[in-house]
């Protein structure tokens, strides 16, 4: 028997997508690997490394759980494995697989039948004796042995995974998956429109997918909408960053342009005119980010605000492309990914939104252009932008 190896655990980190992109790989590989760095940041001790093709993450046993839980969030990856670092011998592999197998067992129990068994075995130090193929059958004969486990070479299981390298071998079993798309950071810098609602939320985990790197603006109504409102939003914002998708939460005072705009007669134009004054400022706050692009989380004909006229109204004030994911969404889509990406318990929380506010019974569909400018004409708007973007506090949520 072998000496007892120092416990150590070890993330196999798998891409895809980023090899399409031949031109950019190494560039989106480095920004693959700070995010992934950036993701187990504070865990003590973990260390990531990129050998050709992939990426590992060393990290203690006690924080094995935790490194997955975060480096699964990581947008670029396709999946991961846990795996175990143990000495390249047979019988140290031969001891891990059984155990990493018997762990999968146990976490996937089958009705009425033992679990069936593969091993999947590589060789990336030739200077190990055992060719893949025979590694795999003796390590699926001791498992087999061992644990009474049938194999099953087509639809096992369980997938035991062993590879072979000059610092060891690793030992997993079975993957997790990993949310694809691209780095975030490889898309540039966005701005998201972040209400607390669900939509505005998952619309910018699908962009940060896309590898936009966002920070997030609020527009705040007090008195008239609470407090609560804002922190719901900073949550949300929170939950966001824990994807490596934001950053930064601008909260911009919004009563005044509210009241002015209701003062001045907005009438049932009102919720397009608060849209092109939000626009406005998220434009001069994007400015200041280096956001090259706004986000929202605009559906296309889910309430009477979200006609393809009353979009046109609204960017129309805009200097930046306004990006909305969820355009083409169906609610229960919507909601689906919420529960997924972990916004819909917070999103529905029962606070106000300041676009409730002054707002009347029936909004127009069909905003025109000039009708809105007509309203803002009677309104210093530069003004207004100006008093609210001074206004603006910033907080960070990494
Ligand atoms: P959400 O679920 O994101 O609140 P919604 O379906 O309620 O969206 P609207 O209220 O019409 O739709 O808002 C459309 C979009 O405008 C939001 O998704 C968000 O991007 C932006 N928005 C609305 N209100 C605010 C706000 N107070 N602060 C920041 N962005 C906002
Ligand atoms: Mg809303």
């Amino acid at each position: 028997m072998s000496s007892t190896p120092a416990p150590a655990s070890l993330l196999l980190c798998r891409y895809g997508e980023l090899f399409l992109k031949s031109g950019n790989r190494p560039v989106f590989e480095r920004m693959l690997v700070n995010n992934v760095r950036a993701a187990v940041a504070g865990l003590a001790g973990a260390r990531v490394e990129s050998p050709h093709g992939r990426i590992v993450v060393h990290v203690s046993d006690a924080d094995a759980d935790e490194a997955a839980a975060r480096v699964s969030r990581v947008f670029g990856l396709v999946s991961l494995s846990v795996a175990r670092v143990v000495p390249a011998t047979l019988d140290a592999i031969g001891e891990a697989a059984i155990a990493a197998a018997r762990a999968g067992a146990e976490r996937r129990p089958r009705a009425g039948r033992a679990a069936t068994f593969r091993i999947d075995a590589r060789r990336s130090d030739k200077t190990f004796p055992v060719p893949s193929m025979e590694l795999a059958k003796e390590i699926g004969a001791r498992v087999h042995v061992a644990l009474g486990l049938p194999v099953d070479l087509h639809t096992a299981d369980l997938h035991v995974g062993v590879e072979v390298t000059k610092r060891g071998a690793y030992v997993y079993e079975g993957t997790r998956p990993a949310p694809g798309g691209l780095p975030v950071g490889v898309s540039g810098r966005g701005l998201l429109l972040l209400s607390g609602g669900i939509d505005s939320p998952v619309a910018g985990w699908l962009a940060a997918k896309r590898g936009l790197a966002l920070d997030s603006i609020y527009f705040h109504s007090p008195p008239f909408i609470g407090e609560k409102s804002k922190d719901k939003v900073v949550s949300l914002a929170r939950i966001l960053a824990k994807w490596g998708a934001l950053r930064s939460v601008t909260v911009v005072p919004f009563t005044e342009i509210q009241k002015k705009l209701r003062d001045g007669g907005a009438g049932d134009l009102s919720v397009v005119l608060y849209r092109r004054m939000m626009m406005r400022i998220a434009d001069v706050v994007a400015d200041d980010l280096g956001s090259a692009a706004l986000v929202t989380g605009e559906n296309l004909g889910q309430v009477a605000s979200q006609t393809v006229e009353n979009m046109t109204a609204i960017q129309a004030v805009s200097r930046r492309v306004v990006l909305r994911p969820l355009t083409t969404y169906d609610k229960t889509e919507t909601t689906d990914l919420a529960r997924k990406i972990g916004t819909f318990e917070t999103s529905i929380l029962p606070f106000d939104d300041c676009c409730s506010l002054f707002v009347p019974r029936h909004p127009a569909t069909r905003a025109r252009v000039q009708d809105a400018e007509k309203i803002e004409a009677e309104l210093d708007v530069a003004g207004e932008v100006a008093a609210a973007v001074a206004g603006a506090e910033r907080m960070m949520v990494v």
